[in-house]
């Protein structure tokens, strides 16, 4: 089954109805929740779909929907002060046919967001964006071509006395660069391969030699990564002085030459059309498998280890199978195609575990984490978080069973939550004198310990009884709203020492704590990476409202159904919280088996089909 889609077909009247708009701009933006505000109603009320992503030095926009419907929203745009001299891509195309493509490329609803950051540079907290400002100069297309022509001539303007080399940058991933690039017999290319782009200064940084001194010339799909990149190797100082870019990227480029110039192959985009080539009809990438010349990304093959697409021939695919891309093969984990054996030694987890990569863009979306080094196969560390009024060995006791089951393929590392409560006892009736009074510790009584804590609350590390303060509220949790700042950072702490962690569990308080750190993973980058969340019997902190669909990070959900009895954590709850993640990315596993974490079947598989995911 494929749905081989021709992206220069316009031979059914209907598709030209249908087009796709991209554009951003670097801007400093005085209100953003007036300009958020704008494109909600804007977008809603043309019928657009995509994402709007709008930061406070910039927008980035990739919308689909009827062209005129496009053309109305540029004009509205264009209104805007702010926006003077942006570069909007339109381009006419077919309807998204594929549900699939359709829905990881968020073409299946509008979803406006405010970030911190436009494109994610760099993963590491330390280290501030560069300075946009201080970008490569902007070379046009025709420009950026007679350059590639004259490969070897000096550039006057910038540097008039010495000859300086060229070389050729391309600043996308290797999924994008394996099926089109630009190359000319004169001039180096230089193909980062690398996962994403947030992995693209460590290569500089790597690569430094090759580049210094040296005319760089970067391009990207559609100009907005190279901003960024060509900043940053600016940053680097002398010998990094001469950096210039493609303004508006391949796009424009392949529209400025039809017949694809020096651009082989096709350009990848990240809106349904998938690519999009010219009529230079040269294939560039091959079957991972067979070695065939193919280049449709439409079937939506990834790397089993790191997700990452993978090119897989009509002939070669096979449901089930395991792929291993090109850069997990050079890290050994396994070479080629490992069909599913049903000995249980490749286990492939059902589909509707299958956890797609949500967000198109990756230097807009965070991919998984990648950690080199890691030999296949190997377990995964998960960091438990302890529900409230509990501790890590209590919950290491109580997740006994769980571990167990899962001891091939995880590990579950256990800690205790930062704020100490008090001891606390229920008084009963006085017929009883021997518990009238509070009992005496013993050994074997444990602190307890919690993630949050309601605002009152003694912060005391003392020993100490606390009289409860009345019969069992069962929204009591709604009331422990104090201390986050401290559990975060005291997580960070647990991290750098204790880590790296593949994912985190929580249960009740604990998940509410993980679903947090979840929501902040973008902005926690470097001091908390992990690369998923399962959130057993979760519910969102009192203090935070979450939108629907506006977590990104790969999520599993587990609590009881309307008739699990969980009562201490309502059904609604915990789905009102698995509905705030973003959908295409998160599973949910509902149970009759009230406030726990179950393990039996056909729980136990579906917590193991996801984790599988992962391994
Ligand atoms: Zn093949
Ligand atoms: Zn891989």
């Amino acid at each position: 089954m494929s749905h081989n889609i021709d992206n220069n077909n316009n031979s059914n009247p209907d598709q030209d109805q249908y087009g796709v708009l991209l554009y951003y701009k670097y801007a400093i933006i005085p209100d953003l929740d007036s300009l958020l505000a704008f494109y909600e109603s804007n977008c809603n009320s043309l019928g657009l779909l995509g994402r709007v992503r709008l930061a406070p030095h910039g927008v980035n926009v990739t919308v689909g929907g009827e062209l005129s419907s496009l053309e109305s929203h540029i004009d509205a745009v264009k209104a805007i002060s702010l926006f003077e001299g942006t570069d909007f891509k339109l381009a006419s195309s077919h309807h998204p046919l594929n549900d699939k493509v359709a829905h990881e490329c968020g073409f299946t609803s509008l979803s406006v967001r405010i970030v911190k950051e436009l494109v994610t540079l760099s993963s590491h907290p330390l280290l501030n964006p560069p300075d946009i400002s201080n970008a490569g100069r902007h070379l046009s297309a025709v420009e950026f071509h007679s350059l590639l022509q004259s490969a070897g001539k000096l550039l006057d303007e910038e540097s008039p006395t010495d000859d300086k080399e060229l070389v050729l940058l391309d600043a996308r991933n290797l999924y994008e660069t394996r099926i089109g690039k630009f190359h000319t017999p004169s001039m180096e290319t230089l193909d980062p391969s690398i996962r994403q782009y947030s992995d693209l200064p460590s290569w500089i940084d790597e690569n430094a030699e090759q580049l210094r001194g040296k005319h760089i010339l970067m391009y990207c799909t559609g100009g907005i990564r190279c901003e960024m990149a060509s900043a940053y190797v600016r940053s680097k100082g002398a010998g990094f002085e001469n950096v210039f870019q493609l303004y508006g990227g391949i796009q424009r480029y392949l529209e400025q030459y039809p017949d694809g110039g020096f651009f082989k192959g096709k350009n990848f985009v990240f809106d349904h059309r998938i690519s999009v080539g010219s009529s230079d009809e040269n294939i560039l990438g091959s079957c991972l498998l067979c070695g065939s010349f193919f280049d449709d990304y439409s079937s939506r093959c990834r790397c089993t280890h790191c997700r990452m697409l993978v090119l897989v021939c009509d002939s070669c695919r096979m449901e089930g199978a395991v792929y291993v891309c090109e850069l997990c093969q050079k890290h050994s984990k396994g070479v080629g195609l490992l069909p599913s054996t049903e000995d249980g030694k490749i286990e492939v987890a059902s589909p509707r575990f299958e956890l797609k990569t949500v967000n198109s863009d990756p230097s807009v979306s965070p991919q998984p984490i990648w950690r080199h080094g890691n030999e296949y196969p190997r377990k995964l560390r998960i960091l438990c978080l302890h529900g409230f009024r509990q501790n890590a060995s209590g919950f290491k006791g109580k997740t006994a069973s769980l571990a167990k089951k899962l001891k091939n393929i995880a590990e579950l590392v256990f800690i205790d939550a930062p704020h100490e409560l008090s001891f606390i006892y229920q008084p009963s009736d006085a017929s009883s004198p021997l518990q009238s009074c509070p009992p005496p510790l013993s050994e074997n009584c444990r602190k307890k310990h919690a993630w949050l804590v309601a605002p009152d609350s003694s912060r005391s590390t003392e020993i100490d009884w606390k009289m409860a303060d009345g019969p069992f509220d069962p929204l009591q949790y709604q009331q422990q709203t104090d201390g986050f700042d401290v559990s975060l950072s005291f997580l960070k702490t647990v991290f750098s020492q204790q880590g790296p962690f593949d994912g985190i569990l929580g249960f009740s308080q604990g998940a509410a704590m993980a679903a947090s750190i979840c929501a902040l993973q973008e902005r926690l980058k470097g001091e908390l990476d992990f690369r998923f969340g399962i959130l057993c019997s979760g519910y969102a902190l009192p203090s935070t409202e979450f939108q629907p669909g506006s977590i990104n990070c790969p999520s599993l959900h587990i609590f009881g159904s309307d008739l699990g009895k969980d009562r201490q954590i309502a059904n609604q709850a915990s789905r009102d919280l698995a509905m705030a993640f973003e959908n295409g990315c998160s599973a949910i596993i509902e149970h009759d088996c009230g406030h726990i974490i179950p393990t039996r079947s056909p729980y136990i598989d579906d917590i193991k089909g996801f984790l599988q995911r992962f391994l």
